[in-house]
């Protein structure tokens, strides 16, 4: 097949790229590079089977050739409130990637006849109400709260993705993605993993937010890419949750990434939570288990090793 990827020069995006090549696929990969980067498909550049097109996708979107899929991952994704890519910090581009991105990418899978699939998220079910989250759970968003310019897109976004489904008979995917690390996140995106990581190699203590009660479960990339692949050759419209239920609070995985390192600087509770900052995440995953015979495979702290190998080597090229 030939794969549009929108978001393809981020984080998750960069991997689905390389992910895709191994099955033999041709993959055009194109992002804006607000908080992506070129170095993370550097690797695959030259090759005739792969094209880089930077482009914001919240602007139409031509492209001649026949695609016969396009995955949409183009948006912000970190709630840091500090740091310059941070979706707090953009949020009208957030909303139009979520928005206009969708429409844009929804409308190329229209023309094409394409297979589309959606790169939502936990994020869709706010601060939760419910533990675990089950997909058919509504969720618990304040539609005008700070956060909204990414859980109200991503709602759209679903919204719309079903919306062609039902009626253009767009051949869709949702995928509700839950926190996911590895390498190629952006150091200074400001989410839980890079910080830590990058404070614990820096010998810094880690900013724990809040009391630190709070909790989060970590997928690793590599089993999320393969979720995202069983998903998108499965026959499902409805939203699947991809994630790890292993549950933790910020304070223990402060304490894990510390031990892990070898920081012995140890963690200060520093400053407040962003408003909405949810209380509780987990995914329930019996929907991915049953319909794609998923599950991860890689534990946290094998995943968390191999990610501070690759800050290690970040950090040395720029030191
Ligand atoms: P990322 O920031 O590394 O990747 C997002 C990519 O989209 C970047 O390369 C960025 O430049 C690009 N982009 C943003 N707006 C764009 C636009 N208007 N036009 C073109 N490109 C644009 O973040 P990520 O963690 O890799 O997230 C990828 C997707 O997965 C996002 O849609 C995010 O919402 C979703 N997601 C990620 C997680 C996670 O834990 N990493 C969890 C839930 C959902
Ligand atoms: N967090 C923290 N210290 C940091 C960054 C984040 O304690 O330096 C907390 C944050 O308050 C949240 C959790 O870690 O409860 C996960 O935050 P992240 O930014 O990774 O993304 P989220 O899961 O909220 O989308």
């Amino acid at each position: 097949m030939r794969i549009l990827v929108t978001g393809g020069a981020g984080f998750i995006g960069s991997h689905l790229c390389e992910r895709l090549l191994t099955e033999g696929h041709s993959v055009i990969a194109m992002d804006n590079l607000i908080t992506g980067s070129v170095d993370n498909i550097a690797h695959l550049s030259g090759r005739d089977d792969f094209l880089f097109i930077q482009h914001n996708v919240a602007n139409y979107i031509y492209f001649p050739k026949v695609v016969h899929a396009v995955l949409h991952l183009a948006s912000p994704a970190s709630p840091s409130q500090t740091s310059p890519t941070g979706y707090l910090q953009l949020p009208i581009q957030t909303l139009k990637a979520g928005a206009l991105g969708t429409l844009n990418a929804l409308g190329v899978a229209k023309t094409h006849g394409a297979r589309f699939m959606l790169a939502s998220t936990s994020e869709v079910y706010g601060d939760p109400l419910e533990h675990p989250q089950e997909e058919s759970y509504w969720g618990h968003v304040d539609p005008v709260g700070p956060r909204s310019v990414y859980d109200e897109a991503k709602r759209f976004a679903e919204a719309m993705t079903m919306a062609y489904h039902r009626t253009h008979g767009v051949d869709t995917r949702i995928a509700r993605i839950f926190n996911t690390y590895g390498p190629r996140m952006a150091l200074d995106d400001g989410r839980v993993v890079p910080n830590f990581i990058g404070q614990a190699l820096r010998g810094e203590p880690l900013t724990v937010y809040g009391n630190g009660a709070q909790t989060r479960s970590f997928c690793y990339v590599d089993d999320l890419i393969e979720g995202l692949y069983r998903l998108l050759s499965a026959d499902e419209h409805m939203p699947v949750n991809l994630g790890n239920p292993q549950e933790i609070t910020m304070r223990e995985f402060a304490a894990v990434i510390n031990d892990l390192s070898g920081n012995s600087a140890g963690t200060c509770l520093d400053g407040d939570r962003t408003s909405g900052d949810p209380e509780r995440r987990q995914p329930d995953i019996e929907r991915a288990k049953r319909l794609l015979e998923w599950e991860p495979r890689v534990s946290l702290t094998d995943g968390l090793e191999l990610t501070l190998t690759y800050f290690r080597e970040r950090l040395a090229m720029a030191a």
